[in-house]
């Protein structure tokens, strides 16, 4: 049996993690990408690079106990017992392994944020690197691609179909915008694709709460890999889930973070009224604002909130981009953002009792500040980043068929795949779309580089 390359990864984004990983193994790899802009046009180049690790030696060294099973209990709880555990479990336990091995053999100069909790985790433990950006995440990744000799890119070509080879092989057909089309002869592909976000219909038919708000992720996630792993049988699951985003700058369309809120900011609408509790979390919360008069909403904090938000890449952004409103007082406050100012007192009056025990919060917040002048506020608006919902997979990342059995030769990861957030938006958290992005793809990685005979791979004893 002969094989152009032992692997083809449709998607340079989290699935470049497959590719480093593989070619260390001692696999040929060849990625294909549709998008000439990918750099900074996919998910993986647009997130907040936060990956969660538990157990991780970062956290060790911030002595913070953590376990893979307390992040899968947070998991549960946070998605009232309706994620995928066994994939869960399996992307926890991967965790740690992952940002250490994205250290120690990407070169990623990872770091652990310790001074806030993300909503639902009940650890530090969502690792990232210093700017927060995925655009820097995706570099080191793409560093280490072309350091391998193993690794092939080619760009833009998009994945079309994944046929049957001789032999149990795979034929990955590839087709690039000129209209060429290429067969690959493969062991194994990796769908990481993404999910259907920038597919409208997909969106409206799957996602009909939140199909009406801005979408904020990457332009070429049309549902490729539903339709291919369609063609293969591939059962599919989760469909209805996705990553909202409740603070997207209107003026800026950037991401203003949710570090504002569980530092003390609070969220109002064009009315100056609260309308929940804004720290559990920021992917429900987009569907919330978005039911709002007028679908938007303002970001309310303080002159410390926004020294804490500046070692984001994105706020400076919104910084840059002149979206943050600054006023000595709540009514001139009131004044600069059209917000009326007699509601927006009483809110942020409430939230200071909160924070000083005299008040308990009508939406159950308990984790306030009081806002001291001056007083900063952003236009935000609801954002859809990214649909979770996807082929259904087993812990080694190989897609399923409806009787749960792998097909051949066929991995998914990231938004290809179903995620582990459970259905609808709430029950996402932080860093649970770039781990089943990066993880499925180590993990993938590691599987095929052991179906393969031991003379070709170096897979060392106990790989993934
Ligand atoms: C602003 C923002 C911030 C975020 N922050 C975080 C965060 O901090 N932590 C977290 O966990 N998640 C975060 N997310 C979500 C996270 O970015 C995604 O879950 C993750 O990046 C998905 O990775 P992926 O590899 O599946 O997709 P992508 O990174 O989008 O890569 C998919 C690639 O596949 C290519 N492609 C598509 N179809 C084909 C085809 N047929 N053939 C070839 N190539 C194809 C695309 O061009 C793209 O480059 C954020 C999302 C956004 C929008």
């Amino acid at each position: 049996m002969t094989f152009d390359v032992d692997l083809v990864v449709a998607g340079a984004g989290g699935g470049l993690t497959a590719a480093v990983r593989a070619a260390e193994l001692g696999l040929d790899v060849l990625v294909v990408d549709s998008d000439p802009h990918f750099r900074r046009g996919n998910n993986t180049s647009m997130s907040t690079a936060m990956i969660p690790g538990p157990g991780s030696r970062f956290q060790a060294a911030a002595g913070i106990t953590d376990s893979p099973e307390r992040f899968v209990a947070d998991i549960a709880r946070k998605t009232g017992g309706t994620a995928d555990l066994r994939i869960a479990t399996a992307l926890a336990h991967v965790g740690a392994e992952l940002v250490e091995w994205l250290a120690d053999h990407v070169g990623m100069p990872i770091e652990l944020p310790t001074d806030f909790a993300y909503p639902g985790h009940s650890a530090p433990r969502v690792h990232s690197l210093p700017g927060r950006h995925g655009s820097a995440l995706l570099r080191h990744l793409l560093d280490a691609a072309d350091r391998s000799e193993r690794i092939d890119l080619l760009v833009p070509a998009r994945l079309t179909a994944v046929e049957a080879g001789p032999d149990g092989s795979r034929v990955a057909v590839v087709e690039t915008p000129d209209g060429a089309r290429e067969e690959i002869g493969t062991r194994a592909v990796l769908l990481a694709t993404n999910g259907y976000g920038a597919d409208a219909a997909l969106v409206a038919t799957h996602l009909p709460e939140i199909a009406g708000a801005h979408y904020h992720g990457g332009e070429h996630s049309r549902g490729d890999a539903l339709r291919i792993g369609g063609e293969l049988g591939a059962a599919t699951g989760f469909l209805d889930a996705y990553q909202g985003h409740a603070a997207l700058s209107a003026a800026a369309h950037t991401l203003v973070t949710w570090t504002a809120v569980m530092h003390g900011a609070a969220v109002v609408d064009t009315g100056g009224r609260r309308f929940g509790d804004e720290t559990t979390g920021y992917s429900e919360y987009a569907a919330a604002l978005a039911a709002r008069p007028g679908g938007r909403g303002w970001l309310v904090f303080d002159e410390r909130i926004d020294g804490l938000c500046r070692a984001f890449g994105d706020y400076q952004d919104v910084l840059a981009a002149g979206a943050v409103r600054t006023a000595g007082t709540i009514p001139e406050l009131a004044a600069v953002t059209g917000v009326p100012a007699a509601p927006l007192e009483s809110e942020l009056d409430a939230l200071a009792r909160v924070a000083a025990g005299e008040h308990v919060d009508r939406f159950g917040r308990t984790t306030a500040q009081p806002l001291r002048a001056p007083l900063h506020a952003v236009e935000i608006v609801p954002a859809l980043f990214h649909t979770q919902g996807g082929l259904l997979v087993d812990e080694h990342a190989r897609v399923l068929d409806p009787a749960g059995a792998p097909i051949p030769g066929l991995y998914a990861s990231g938004g290809a795949a179903a995620g582990i957030s459970g259905h609808g938006a709430a029950g996402y958290l932080a860093g649970n779309g770039l781990l089943p992005a990066l993880g499925l793809a180590y993990i993938a990685a590691g599987h095929l580089a052991r179906s393969v005979p031991t003379s070709r791979s170096r897979t060392p004893e106990g790989v993934r």
